[in-house]
């Protein structure tokens, strides 16, 4: 899909404030912390300009291409500069069979595997690689499980510029693949996601290379492309947002820009309260949960010491948006939980054997969190809930064939035999 020609609006009015100190910060040290409290910076607009020009609806102009129809609130200064991939616009489906099992009428699934590189990392570098477009960068970097990677490299190679990317070690073959594919420059390591993050944000700094990695903390611009997912379902549920969305959290990045999209949403006066958001986590890495549950303050979320889940791209041992995600679940009113392995797997599963979606295992964990709050009687089969799919199932497909019985080898063409291995035979 080529880029979007003219849009509709000149954005001359976003600011970049902090977080915790509503500092406001210039600009061009976007990828930078808050001078002041070195907390995370966030893109503002002004909204009263935005509601004036849509007259109370959604900010949506009909030349942008993926989620650039929604520009008047994404932070680019020119349509020249929008890379897209035809990201976005990813289905939000009924998923009437599993509802019924769980004695629910109103469950979703929001399939952000259905994106150009099959995660909704797309959404993120979408906006980060534009925005690195515009002000001048010929080179990212990003450290990665690996979607948030491949994402950045296919959205490089799409713009024409480098991408270097430091992956971990263990990756599986298939995002080792992508990244390959879409012509980054790859280095594995065995360090910690804090460590590697770190590092990723020095390197930049010294060699003047954008910083591409998926956390808000050290580009705020990928928030703003992540929110765009909260506007779809706004459309596609007619304005009646879900009264539970449950978000997989890595390093908590998709959930605080949820709460973001959310947050606009209400400051356009297009809803009056916010669905509750709910993190999941894997049990063997679950920092935001364990700081949810003990109610510490969101600037102390622990490290994980020796991280463990098949759920590969939440598995980090810190979380770089880990308090964002926190203030947003607090917020919203909403909950962390954690989730076994067996429950991930079951999950997975689940969807895929049922409903025909497949996830990869990070993105059943809704599915299995929501079964444990159901039970629990915390949410009610009565009310609504979202499940956000976030990545496919072959970003990550040993999950799947280890974890399922093999398949019958040197099968023997016999007809009569054959009739044996169907099930109900007539
Ligand atoms: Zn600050």
């Amino acid at each position: 899909m080529e880029a979007p020609s003219i849009l509709s609006i000149e954005f001359d009015g976003i600011s970049l404030t902090c977080v915790w100190c509503g500092s406001l910060v210039p600009k061009d040290s976007a990828t930078s912390a808050c001078p002041n409290c070195a907390g995370s910076l966030e893109v503002v607009y002004d909204y009263n300009k935005i509601q004036e020009r849509f007259h109370g609806a959604l900010p949506v102009v009909k030349e942008g291409g993926g989620i650039w129809r929604f520009s008047p609130i994404l932070p680019l200064n020119s349509s020249a500069n929008c890379v897209s991939l035809g990201e976005g616009a990813s289905p939000y489906h009924r998923i009437q069979k599993i509802g019924s099992i769980l004695g629910m009428r109103d469950l979703f699934v929001k399939d952000e595997s259905r994106n150009p590189t099959c995660s909704f990392k797309d959404r993120k570098s979408a906006v980060a690689i534009s925005k690195a477009i515009e002000d001048g960068y010929g080179k990212v970097l990003a450290a990665t499980a690996g979607n948030a990677g491949s994402s950045v490299a296919a959205y490089a190679a799409k713009a024409g510029i480098e991408s270097y990317i430091l992956a971990f070690q263990g990756i599986s073959r298939a995002k080792l693949a992508k990244l390959l594919a879409y012509g980054a420059t790859v280095f594995l390591t065995k360090a910690s996601t804090g460590d590697v993050l770190e590092f990723t944000a020095k390197v930049c700094d010294r060699y003047h290379l954008q910083n591409c990695s998926a956390a808000s903390r050290y580009n705020p611009y990928v928030k703003e492309g992540a929110k765009t997912a909260v506007f779809e379902i706004y459309e596609q549920t007619e304005g009646k947002l879900p009264d539970w969305i449950i978000v997989p959290v890595g390093g908590g990045g998709n959930l605080s820009a949820y709460f973001k999209g959310l947050k606009e949403l209400k400051a356009l006066g297009l809803i009056e309260k916010y669905p509750r958001l709910i993190g999941v986590q894997a049990s063997g890495c679950a920092p935001v949960v364990e700081a949810f549950e003990r109610k510490l303050d969101p600037k102390n979320i622990p490290k994980i010491k020796n991280p463990k889940t098949i759920a590969h791209s939440i598995l980090d041992d810190w979380a770089p948006d880990g308090d964002i995600a926190l203030v947003s679940i607090r917020e919203t009113s909403g909950l962390a939980v954690s989730v076994s392995e067996e429950e991930i797997i079951s999950a997975t599963k689940e969807l895929s054997g049922i409903e025909g979606i497949y996830a990869e295992p990070s993105s059943a964990t809704p599915l299995a969190a929501l079964r444990k709050l159901l039970s629990a009687r915390t949410v009610d089969k009565d009310e609504s809930v979202a499940l956000i799919v976030t990545g496919f199932g072959l970003n990550q497909p040993d999950a799947i064939v280890d974890n399922s019985p093999s398949p019958m080898e040197n099968l023997d063409l016999d007809i009569t035999t054959f009739g044996k291995y169907i099930k109900n035979g007539n």
